[in-house]
Formats: structure tokens, sequence, C-alpha cells
């Protein structure tokens, strides 16, 4: 996209935000009994500074900790946890951390850049049974927030590169773990691990894309076996599958697992998997389509571009977010180019009713190349 058409959209966007705040679409300011909200940075100073949020009510329950973007180049756990610090919760306390490996984030590489090859990789950085010891500034910083929230229950979102219930690996290398649940296998913990997997497999029609529990531990030196091991914290590794999905179906299958532990823990009262974006904020919020007939280069560009306007905020959605309740809390739908006839089908006649409706409410919709057919 040139500059010029980057700055025509941009301007169009803002325009229609004005709009839309001066028609009355501001979000209201917090109430009386929600939930507390608050901020920190872990590795302050560093180069790997890198920030946390915690949810706090007033009504005694347990402490959840969330970790996302361990791993830099699996992109969905660290956007789920993202849109996740933005949920609100009735009893206990929630502590997020987005993005723990904000450099290999950026760099979209697995490791910590930089770092020494013993040190490289940030989950076997943390104790394992034989020391006490963390690897490393970041896992170390990790560790004593850890150690300072004192969580129940531990979750860290990540993501592989094949499904593991199909993976048919070359002799001599190990299956992908995408798409499972990997955890330590205890009466306690089944329950919740069938029931987790009962409710995202629902959604997954493809047999070979299916979530599989894989119950005999985190890998040592994983944040997950460390809370286990040392602190006695039950968790879990959540790994959804990066080929041949969009972004939006897998931060989707993290949200609809995450939610799933926090209300069998009677942490939520509603279900918070639609929420993506914050519902406090004012800034314009754009969903951005993904699903099929969406070209990745396009999303990506969209998503880079929003990212760096302080009064924006986005998300990614598929076809199925495309529905009256779950699209109310975006300003502005973006259908990037590709091809408008594949997104118009993926969307159905029920999608492409939610879409005129939204611009019929007087939202937003802006198509680009193909995707301005779709709006038209
Ligand atoms: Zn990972």
């Amino acid at each position: 996209m040139s500059v010029h058409l980057r700055r025509r959209f941009l301007v169009g966007v803002l325009s229609l935000g004005t709009f839309l705040v001066a028609s009355g679409w501001s979000t209201p300011s917090e109430a009386a009994g929600q939930p507390r909200r608050s901020s920190g940075f872990v590795a302050v100073g560093t180069d790997w500074e890198t920030p946390y949020y915690r949810i706090e009510t007033d009504k005694p329950g347990p402490t959840v900790m969330i970790l996302g973007g361990m791993h830099g180049n699996e992109p969905a756990g660290a956007y789920a946890a993202e849109q996740i610090r933005h949920w609100t919760i009735r009893r206990g306390t929630l502590v997020v951390l987005p993005c723990a490996n904000r450099l290999g984030r950026a760099a979209n590489i697995r490791y910590v850049p930089d770092r020494p090859m013993e040190e490289r990789d940030l989950n076997r950085n943390f104790p394992r049974p034989t020391t006490k010891a963390t690897r490393g500034v970041l896992a170390g910083e990790i560790w004593k927030l850890t150690l300072a929230v004192k969580p129940d229950w531990v979750l860290d979102l990540h993501e592989g590169y094949e499904f593991n219930v199909s993976h048919k690996p070359p002799k001599g290398k190990k299956r992908s773990v995408g798409t499972s649940l990997i955890y330590l296998r205890t009466a306690e913990i089944q329950p919740l691990v069938d029931r987790m997997l009962d409710t995202v497999n629902l959604t997954i029609i493809d047999k070979d894309r299916r979530f599989v529990p894989l119950g005999r531990g985190p890998v040592i030196g994983s944040w997950v076996r460390g809370c286990l091991h040392h602190l006695k914290i039950p968790g879990m590794i959540v790994e959804t599958t990066f080929k041949s999905q969009p972004l939006s179906l897998r931060t989707r299958q993290h949200r609809l697992l995450v939610n799933e532990v926090l209300e069998s823990l009677e942490m939520i009262e509603d279900s918070q998997v639609d929420t993506m974006v914050d519902p406090r904020s004012d800034a314009i919020s754009v969903g951005i389509f993904d699903g099929p007939g969406a070209t990745a280069g396009g999303v990506n560009r969209f998503i880079g571009l929003i990212g760096r306007e302080t009064d924006m905020q986005s998300s990614v959605i598929g076809p199925g977010d495309i529905r009256p309740r779950t699209i109310s809390q975006f300003d502005v739908l973006l259908f990037p180019g590709g091809s408008g006839s594949r997104q118009g089908k993926s969307l159905g006649d029920t999608g492409r009713a939610a879409v005129r409706q939204f611009i019929a409410g007087g939202r937003g919709c802006i198509g680009v190349c193909a995707g301005a057919f779709l709006c038209s």
C-alpha cells in the first residue's frame, strides 16, 4: 500500500471514528463493583521490559496467572493474552503477562534474540527439578513476579507447527505438540481437561485438527513445570497450531480454553470469549477480517498500521466472529484485499446480514480492493 493510500485509509477511519464518538459511541467509565485494573512491568529498565496487567476483585477467589508470547514466533498466544487482559471477572484475581519474550515477538523468532545458545529458549530457563535457580535476566524477572503474585493456577499460551493428532514426522523426529493441552495427569485436573477438550473440539469439524490431551507433564525448564514442581501450583500449557489456520481462529481457541478454566474456577459470570478489545477504551476499535479470501499480507499490514496509532485498537476476526453481538464491540470492520467472493461466501447469509445490520446501525465498514466488493 502506498504512503498516500495508507494516509487516506487512516484519515478515513479517524474521521469515521470522530463521527461515531460524536454520536454517542464513547464507552462508559468504570462502574462501581467492577474489578480494579492496574499494570506494571517485568525486567524494568532492561531491553526485555514488558508489561503485565492485574485485574482484581473484592470477592475472595483464586488467583490465576496467564503468560503469552514466551516463544516469539507463536503469535496467537500473545495475541489472545492481550485480549484476555480486557476480560471482566467476578471474584479472585487475574494477572496477565501478554508478551513475555517481547523482543522475540518483534523479530518473529522463537528465541530471545542475542542470547547465548544455553539461554536463548526462555521456556527452558525456569527452575528445573534439581535447582531453584533461573537462567538469564528475563526468566529471573518473570519468576520473581510469579513468586510475588502467588498464583493458584497458571496457564501458558503457545503454538506448534503441526497438529499433534495427525502429525506424521519423519523418522527420528518428534511429533509437534501443536493443538494440545500439556499438563501433568492427576485425578484432580483430568475432569477439567476433559471439559476443555469437549468445548473446543465441538468447534472443530476436521478430526485431524482436534485438540488432544498430553498428560505426561510440561517440559523440564518450562515456566509451568517450574510452578508445578517448586511451588505446587497446578497449570497447563495450551498449544494451538499456526499451520494453515488464520490467527483469528487460533486466538479464539485460546480464549475458549482460558474461558473454560476461569469458568470452572467460578471466576467469571458470563462467557468472556467474545471480548477481544478493551470495552472501556475510547480508542476506535477495528475488527480486521482474516478469514478465507483475505490475504495474510494485507491482514498483517493493517495490524501493524493500527498498532502504531495510540487512539486505535484492533483485533483479527474470522467468519465465526461475524455475529451481531460479537461485532458490536467494534466501531469499524475492515475487509482487506484478496478474494471478495471468497470472503462473502465464508460469511454466509447470516454473516452478511450481520455486517449489513452493523452498517445500518451507524458503524463503519472499510473494504480494501476485494474487500470493497463485500462492503458495497
Ligand atoms: Zn512455544
